[in-house]
């Protein structure tokens, strides 16, 4: 049986931001009186060094302001590991002892997007759990209409579990989330694309938000990568440096693994200190943004 808050009950109302195009829209929206506020826009940075440099600067020097100049309350959270706040790159770089990202296997396949659910998703309900400390929260997320295909993945109505969709399409039950919690979606509720939501932001006055996501994330597409190849080699290089030092790891920990299986950033497999440059090999192929919102998907 679904509990329900009591109608005179008022849940917090939550927004978890990636401060990309899409949370930057629901700001505007909000400063704007066009929808139901939230008590706070709620941010899991991943870490400074971790997010996108450009999303970074984007929140210090526009989002901080203009929500300042809004009266909207704006809260940064990290997660925390044994007891210290810790970024997703360190916890990659130097603590991890199985894989959290969704890298590509060299043999088919790719790896759980673990870091979504630590350093994101469990970040927020941390916030929530332990800061705001009520039953019940509803909880916006920023999918535009052209996503609204991901909201199929959300399960419906007030829920105190997590749970997970299987291949056959049931909810599998997991860990118990400690409140009561509702998904829901602004954005898809006003029909506004994501074309809809950068011009909204634009004529806020605000510059175009660049994408939330990883600087190395796997997902960020073959044009990015191969952009950062081209203008960003320091970048470049330092996810060369990470891709070796997760396949060493990948290598000891599997210890069947064969000498060619290996993981890579790249989606077509290709080791990065391998990739081509020429741009023609890739145009058959859709880049997707399946990161470029605050909640990477999840
Ligand atoms: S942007 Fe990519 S690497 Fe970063 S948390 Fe999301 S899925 Fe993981």
């Amino acid at each position: 049986m679904k509990l329900l808050p009591p109608p005179s009950f008022k849940p917090y109302r939550l927004f978890s931001a990636g401060w990309g195009t899409q949370s930057t829209a629901v700001l505007v929206l909000q400063a704007q009186g066009k929808i139901k506020p939230y008590d706070a826009f709620v941010w899991a940075n991943v870490g400074d060094d971790s997010e996108h440099p450009e999303t970074i600067d984007y929140y210090n020097n526009h989002i901080v302001p203009f929500a300042a100049r809004h009266g909207i309350q704006l809260i940064e959270r990290q997660r925390i590991y044994k007891g210290e706040p810790i970024t997703l790159y360190r916890f990659v770089n130097d603590v991890q002892h199985s894989m959290p990202l969704p890298m590509y296997f060299s043999e088919g396949g790719k790896g759980n997007r673990k870091c979504t659910i630590d350093f994101k998703v469990e970040v927020v309900n941390r916030y929530f759990k332990k800061e705001v400390a009520m039953s019940h929260v509803e909880m916006g997320i920023g999918f535009s209409r052209d996503e609204a295909y991901r909201i199929h993945k959300k399960y419906p109505g007030w829920h105190d579990h997590n749970y997970t969709r299987q291949p056959n399409g049931t909810w599998k039950r997991g860990k118990k989330l400690g409140f009561w919690r509702l998904h829901e979606f602004p954005l898809t509720e006003l029909q506004l694309t994501k074309a809809q939501c950068i011009k909204l932001v634009v004529d806020a006055g605000l510059p175009e938000p660049p994408p939330s996501l990883c600087w190395w994330c796997p997902f960020q597409g073959r044009s990015r990568m191969l952009d950062k190849k081209k203008n960003r080699p320091e970048m470049f290089s330092e996810m060369i440096r990470l891709e070796d030092v997760l396949n060493d790891r990948y290598q000891l920990l599997n210890h069947n693994a064969k000498k060619s299986k290996r993981i890579g950033f790249h989606p077509d497999r290709i080791p990065l200190r391998e990739m081509p440059d020429q741009m023609e090999l890739w145009q058959n192929f859709k880049d997707v943004d399946e990161c470029d919102i605050g909640i990477c998907d999840v």
